[in-house]
């Protein structure tokens, strides 16, 4: 059992801990989350929801705002109220949440301390890349292990 992984938004004011280690994590390039993270690609984590909570003071919605993607209505992103970061989000269909690496613990180097649980295992949804990225992770159309592999 791997200790807890916490993360926070920019500002602090939100907090989360997660129990376990990802179900997924790699860096996405799908154009959803271009465009809301307005990046070429974000490090994705999916963990199952049961091992997710929020560690802010209660009333923990107080602290968020949320948001539902117009075109799928089964995600739910929260976003901190006071800084605007999106610290996790919510697919009722697959009972997953989401949360991102970038916003994870640092080390006082800045290092992110959990890295060795949470380190991506592949490039996904990168037909869409807007940059290519010549590391030794395979490359895949959709999700790992179920789309054709690009790379
Ligand atoms: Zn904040
Ligand atoms: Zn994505």
């Amino acid at each position: 059992m791997s200790a807890p992984l916490k993360g926070s938004c920019f500002c602090t004011a939100v907090t989360y801990v997660v129990s376990g280690a990802p179900a997924l994590s790699a860096f996405c390039h799908c154009t959803q989350c271009q465009r809301q993270f307005a990046s070429p690609f974000v490090h994705a984590i999916h963990v199952a929801s049961s091992a997710f909570s929020w560690t802010h003071s209660e009333p923990h919605d107080a602290q968020l705002d949320t948001f539902v993607i117009p075109t799928k209505p089964w995600k739910t992103r929260y976003r901190c109220k006071n800084c605007g970061v999106c610290v996790a989000g919510r697919n009722s269909q697959t009972g997953n949440c989401s949360i991102w690496g970038a916003t994870l613990e640092r080390t006082k180097d800045g290092k992110i301390k959990a890295w060795d649980v949470v380190k991506p295992t592949a490039h996904i949804f990168y037909g869409t890349r807007m940059v290519e990225v010549n590391d030794d992770l395979g490359k895949w159309e959709g999700f790992e292990g179920k789309s054709n592999r690009v790379a």
